[in-house]
């Protein structure tokens, strides 16, 4: 089957999902692996992320840490604490920081500048990845200017009546798409994303989720399994499949060769070896969790998250070592984007 994932159409797309859905090809697998290697090599990026506040003012359905769920633990770091995870992750080899949250009020504009320009101040040669939810253009920019380089920001899905089943209607599409634009447009780099097998989710939908990608051309794409959290309108789904992810991650790699791909945590929290076989089909990011032990708990997104092992710093020689026998190389340099074609 030959796979020019840049070229097709969405009727061609949804096919080669169902199909691959159906019945995994296994050389979709090794073209995107193949395509990976001949853009970064058997490098896999090693970002540290930092789980800075659990508060939120969204009601996400799927979100175990949507503001809605009463029985989850709120936490929020000090700008101390992320200086310690910052500093201790810096001696440990990270050159990129990965501050991921809430939607959290408390989390202004001043109090995230500080922080940014705190850790800019402190490790100038350090990347400074965001990931806290949509806000205005000004706000982007004044992140932007105290030093953040890169924001994480998955679509989710891109498809207009599927977002509806995942969100409350305060929430838009619409909204998410034009933040994903504005935040490229003042410089970072950006990622989008979307989770595979949520609630409602068909061929169509992950159809519209790739062309959407074709479109943005985003630098990074994080892409993992939905897994339910019990206390969320959706706690009694179905958890998404590790083939499915997998295929997904592969049709990605085929569709944006240079872009940089988390082998997610949620990869690893629903298969002993999500980690490995995501990095198998072109994943090249790996963002263990640097946060303070009591926090990782409480930062429930949904059941089973890992938070240790391999997944964390303290698990970082066998990290390493599962990269190594994954068939790469632990790489802990910034790991920026390598456009070998301009992007629009
Ligand atoms: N608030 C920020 C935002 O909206 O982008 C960042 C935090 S948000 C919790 C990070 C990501 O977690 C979301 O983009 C979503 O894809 C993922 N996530 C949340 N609940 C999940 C679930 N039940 N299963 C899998 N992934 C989930």
């Amino acid at each position: 089957m030959k796979y020019n994932v840049k070229e097709m159409s969405r009727p061609e797309l949804k096919e080669i999902i169902e199909y691959n859905f159906r019945d995994p090809d296994p050389e979709l697998i090794k073209e995107a692996d193949r395509i990976r290697r001949s853009v970064y090599g058997d490098r896999v990026f090693l970002r540290g992320l930092i789980e800075v506040s659990n508060v939120c003012r969204n009601n996400c359905y799927y979100c175990g840490i949507r503001h809605g769920n009463s029985i989850v633990k709120r936490y929020r770091l000090t700008k101390e604490e992320i200086l310690e995870c910052c500093e201790l992750g810096f001696q440990l080899g990270f050159r990129t920081f990965v501050l991921q949250g809430g939607e959290d009020p408390y989390l202004d504009d001043k109090r995230l500048v500080d922080i940014i320009k705190t850790i800019h101040e402190r490790y100038p040669l350090c990347a400074i990845t965001l990931s806290f939810g949509e806000k205005p253009k000004e706000s982007y920019q004044r992140l932007f200017e105290a030093g953040a380089n890169r924001y994480l920001l998955r679509h989710e899905t891109a498809s207009d009546d599927h977002y509806r089943r995942l969100h409350p209607d305060k929430l838009s599409l619409v909204n998410r798409k034009k933040c994903l634009y504005t935040l490229k447009e003042i410089g970072y780099q950006v990622g989008a994303g979307f989770m595979v097998d949520s609630p409602f989710q068909t061929a169509w939908n992950l159809a519209d989720d790739l062309l959407f990608l074709r479109e943005l051309e985003p630098h990074m794409v994080g892409i993992g399994p939905f897994i339910p959290q019990k206390d969320t309108p959706f706690g009694m789904e179905k958890t998404g499949a590790l083939s499915h992810t997998i295929i997904m991650l592969a049709l990605t790699r085929l569709l944006l060769p240079e872009a940089l791909l988390p082998s997610t945590t949620a990869l690893g929290s629903i298969d002993r070896h999500g980690r490995e076989r995501g990095l198998q089909a072109g994943a090249n990011v790996v963002m263990p969790n640097m946060s303070p032990i009591e926090a990782r708990s409480k930062y429930k997104l949904y059941d089973h998250k890992v938070s240790s092992g391999a997944e964390a710093v303290e698990g970082l020689e066998n990290l390493v070592e599962q990269i190594r026998a994954a068939g790469y190389q632990a790489d802990f340099s910034r790991g920026d984007y390598i456009p070998t074609i301009p992007l629009k």
